[in-house]
């Protein structure tokens, strides 16, 4: 360890690992400090990664050369594309994870990392000197300096577990929480919060009576996280599916005011569309069953986590509702679900960088900014620290567009309208889903960051070689054609109309199958079928792609408009109070962003647009008269 480094990152969670590795991709040394290294690449909850939204998340960060997507690849035990029925721009790749084999693969590509210093630490204070962030002060009270500093502390800071009325510190289970660096947050006047999640109670496999559960297989045709995988490195198995029942929920009705949530023990907010199995019974009461997915935690144990059953109840009665349930009557629990309540930061304090507005050189990624998911938080880790980065190499900071990707979707809606209760990624929060599709995240954001400077040569090389096979594999398509007169004479389903189509346009068809395609042009057969399907999309998008192309010029017109910093919004007249306050807390840095403000209306916009002028012609005179 050295007295000094460009980059500290506090925290070695999703966020954190993906920071470090990415301000060490950038060159910078950097320094990763956390409580314990055995526990970096830890999954606190599901063993699982990706989803709708998560998984274009995770494409996204694996566009920029970052390590989840990869990891996820080298540990998936049951790969499955979500919506496979439904358009490719809602489908989204997941996978069941090995646990143990996830950390030991992320442990193995920080050790690999030469610019990157791991050390076993808890940090107690951060170092802020004329509001810059400039070091940390560890246990045992040694200083370490930096020029950029990124915390990422997840459900740490004053971490509070719940089970039942029993509570106690702590950042999760088996974890002790960060208290004092919580302290120096206050004193720094941060805006702070309280949020809460839960997990459920983890099941011993051998107890469960798998002969009376149902089982959902993998996919045969595998899809992956990382444009590097080509196949399954670990076994495939399946997840077994059972169902919650009237007499589950009647023993957890009975429990409900020992449950730290309805006994009032927790009075904070947690993530409404991942709700707890007392939420559930509570929220939807007239639903008879929910259901419950068994998922293996890897292939070496016995350990299963019952998705869809988290829960703050005493160990009692989570004993009794899980003996309830089918296939689990023998069912014995290693590990007890609880809820855990956690300080967060008020992300609208961040600017669309991760950097803190009142203290630069100082990032902040991952739940703290009140995110939930090992995706957000590592998608955050992964700009907090290129732009950490950036910072201390002096140059540009970065962030991604809303119609770029979810990553900028995601920070957009964190720094723009915060947070009310913890966030999630969804297809819906992106408006310009039809172009942010999970099979074209290289196309949108490799080349932006070998720009940048944080891609490795050898998916420079990978990503240069996939983009001209692209090409080549658009030609041969284009210059395959039929007329309608031909494809009808070789038994394809078609509109008389005389046209000439090419083999893309009869692909596209719903009535026309890939291998009645092959059969008449068997060359097609030769081509990866990955390549194949991007460009059909592409091309089923294309008339929806053009509109929304329109639509984000319109909206770049938009965001060229800057806000200057120092617009006086208190004394702009015929602003509500509720808008006026969200603006100063906001502080858009561009019109596109002050629209986004949850309650903005078109007339509001119009007086900060005549404000902006106003002060421009004021500037602009101030300067002529200087000059
Ligand atoms: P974490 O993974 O929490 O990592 C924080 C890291 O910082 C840890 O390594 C810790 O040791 C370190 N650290 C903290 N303070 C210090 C300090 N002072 N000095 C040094 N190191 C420090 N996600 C879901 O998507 N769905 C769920 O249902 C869900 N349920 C959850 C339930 C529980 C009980 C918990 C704990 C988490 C749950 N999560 C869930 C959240 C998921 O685990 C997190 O979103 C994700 O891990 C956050 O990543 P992070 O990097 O921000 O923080």
């Amino acid at each position: 360890m050295k007295p000094q480094y460009d980059v500290i990152v506090i925290g070695g969670g999703h966020a954190g690992v993906e920071a470090a590795m990415a301000a060490e991709r950038m060159g910078v040394q950097t320094l990763l400090i956390t409580h314990k290294t055995s526990m970096l690449g830890e999954m606190s909850c599901n063993p699982a990664i990706g989803g709708l939204g998560k998984g274009h998340l995770v494409r996204e960060i694996d566009a920029l050369d970052g390590v989840m997507g990869l990891a996820a690849d080298l540990s998936g035990i049951q790969f499955r594309l979500l919506n496979r029925s439904k358009g490719a721009a809602v489908q989204g790749p997941r996978t069941q994870i090995d646990r143990q084999v996830y950390k030991s693969t992320i442990q193995k590509m920080i050790k690999e990392r030469i610019n990157l210093t791991v050390l076993e630490k808890e940090v107690v204070d951060v170092i802020v000197q004329r509001d810059s962030a400039t070091g940390v002060i560890i246990s045992g009270g040694i200083k370490i300096y930096c020029s950029a500093l990124i915390l990422t502390t997840g459900t740490f800071l004053k971490g509070t577990i719940h089970i039942g009325k029993e509570k106690r510190s702590g950042g999760r289970i088996g974890d002790k929480a960060s208290e004092s660096l919580a302290e120096k947050l206050y004193s720094l006047n941060l805006p702070m919060g309280r949020l809460k999640t839960g997990t459920p109670p983890r099941i011993d496999g051998n107890t469960i009576d798998w002969d009376l559960i149902e089982f959902q297989e993998a996919d045969t045709d595998p899809s992956f996280f990382s444009f590097f995988t080509k196949s399954c490195k670990l076994k495939q198995v399946s997840c077994g599916i059972t169902y919650t029942n009237e007499k589950t929920h009647s023993i957890i009705r009975d429990n409900l005011e020992k449950s730290a949530m309805y006994g009032g023990s927790i009075t904070s907010l947690g993530p409404r569309y991942c709700p707890s199995i007392e939420d559930k019974i509570v929220r939807f009461s007239n639903k008879e069953s929910h259901q419950i997915f068994l998922e293996p935690e890897g292939l070496n144990t016995d350990v299963v986590y019952p998705n869809g059953i988290s829960t703050s109840l005493p160990i009692d009665v989570q004993k009794k509702y899980v003996n309830s349930i089918l296939g689990l009557e023998r069912a014995k629990i290693i590990q007890p679900g609880y809820a855990i309540e956690y300080d967060f930061i008020d992300p609208r304090s961040l600017t669309p960088w991760l950097e803190l507005k009142k203290i630069k050189g100082f990032f902040l990624a991952g739940q703290i900014n009140g995110t939930t998911g090992y995706e957000e938080a590592a998608g955050q880790g992964l700009l907090a620290g290129l732009n950490a980065a950036l910072f201390v190499q002096g140059k540009k900071n970065f962030s991604v567009r809303r119609d770029e990707g979810y990553l900028g979707v995601m920070i957009d809606d964190l720094v723009t309208k915060g947070v009310k209760e913890p966030y999630r990624m969804f297809t819906s929060r992106a408006e310009y889903r039809l172009c942010l599709r999970a099979d074209n995240a290289d196309q949108r954001l490799t080349q932006v960051g070998i720009n940048l400077g944080c891609v490795s040569i050898s998916r420079e090389k990978l990503f240069i070689e996939a983009k001209n096979l692209l090409t080549f594999t658009k030609k041969t398509l284009e210059a395959l054609f039929l007329t309608s007169n031909q494809a009808k004479k070789n038994g394809l389903i078609v509109k008389m109309d005389g046209k000439t189509r090419n083999a893309i346009e009869y692909l596209a068809s719903e009535v026309i199958t890939y291998d009645k395609i092959i059969s008449i042009w068997p060359e097609i057969k030769d081509l990866d079928l990955t390549l194949v399907t991007k460009i059909v999309n592409d091309y089923k998008y294309s008339f929806y792609i053009e509109r929304q192309k329109k639509e984000i010029q319109k909206m770049k017109r938009d965001e060229a408009i800057g806000i200057p910093s120092n617009i006086e919004y208190e004394n702009i007249n015929g602003i509500s109070n509720e808008l006026l306050s969200k603006l100063q807390k906001v502080r858009p840095i561009n019109l596109a962003q002050a629209l986004r403000i949850d309650g903005m209306t078109p007339a509001a916009i119009t007086l900060i647009l005549f404000n902006i002028r106003k002060l421009e012609r004021l500037n602009h005179s101030k300067k002529q008269k200087i000059a």
